[in-house]
């Protein structure tokens, strides 16, 4: 049966590889980003800022009563603005935040309240292997990824009762704009990775599509790191 599936950030990336993934299992998929476009067949794309509590939870109103309960919301929107932290402005640091973490609370929020009124749901938020291996230049990305998981396991344990199911997938690194500025350091980092190479979006699409199935209903507050073993043992 075609399920309703929610993900933010599908304009690119991992996000428009994890849209991809439910379109071609024939789902419904919503999409949300910035500018608004996201991979063909999507049932509806909407221009939402993730920082902006309103916007998501309108988004989120019309999506549910457009296409009946979420049955998946997938929390990958994300930015990186990188810099030490001794030089790190208020600025960068709230814009990681704001995005990364109060994104997250405002779209699992929002996708709750459909889910619990329907007992039944999958939430999946994209983490990061960089608040366990500690990243110079991250201290906003790492904490704003690290803070995704004491949220998703807070979220678990409120909503287990309900049968709805709230995990972590954390890559490594993954070939997408996020990562293309790396230049000559991404075969530094390569080296790094015990597999030898970076992910692609795909890679981690189908491990998201996995929690999202019926063989992961008793997997919850999970975090799954998908990073071809770099942050291995943490
Ligand atoms: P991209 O930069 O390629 O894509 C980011 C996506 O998020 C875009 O669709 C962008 O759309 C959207 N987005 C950014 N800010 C907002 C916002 N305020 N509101 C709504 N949408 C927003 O990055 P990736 O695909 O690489 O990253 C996706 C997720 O995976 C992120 O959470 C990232 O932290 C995580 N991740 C990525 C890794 C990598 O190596 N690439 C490694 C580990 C985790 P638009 O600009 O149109 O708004």
């Amino acid at each position: 049966m075609s399920r309703h599936v929610l993900v933010t950030g599908a304009s690119r990336g991992i996000g428009a590889a994890i849209a991809e993934h439910f379109i071609a299992l024939g789902d419904q998929v919503v999409a949300l980003s910035r500018s608004g476009s996201a991979p063909k067949g999507c049932a509806k794309s909407l221009t939402v800022d993730v920082a902006k509590s309103e916007e998501v939870s309108s988004a989120i109103k019309s999506a549910v009563a457009e296409f009946g309960p979420l049955d998946v919301c997938v929390v990958n929107a994300g930015i990186t603005r990188d810099g030490l932290a001794l030089r790190m402005s208020d600025e960068q640091w709230r814009e990681v935040l704001s995005t990364d973490l109060d994104g997250a609370f405002y779209t699992a929020r929002a996708a709750l309240a459909s889910m619990v009124r329907a007992r039944q749901g999958s939430i999946i938020f994209i983490g990061s292997v960089s608040p366990f291996i500690g990243v110079p230049g991250q201290a906003n990305y790492a904490a704003a990824k690290a803070g995704l998981v004491g949220l998703a396991r807070s979220l678990a344990k409120e909503v287990a009762s309900r049968a709805i199911t709230v995990n972590v997938v954390a890559p490594g690194l993954v070939d997408t704009n996020m990562t293309s500025d790396l230049g000559p350091a991404s075969d530094q980092l390569a080296d790094m990775i015990p597999m030898g190479r970076i992910a692609q979006p795909a890679e981690i699409a189908g491990v998201v599509g996995f929690l999202a199935s019926n063989h992961a209903r008793y997997i919850t507050g999970a975090v799954i790191p998908v990073d071809g073993g770099l942050a291995l043992g943490l």
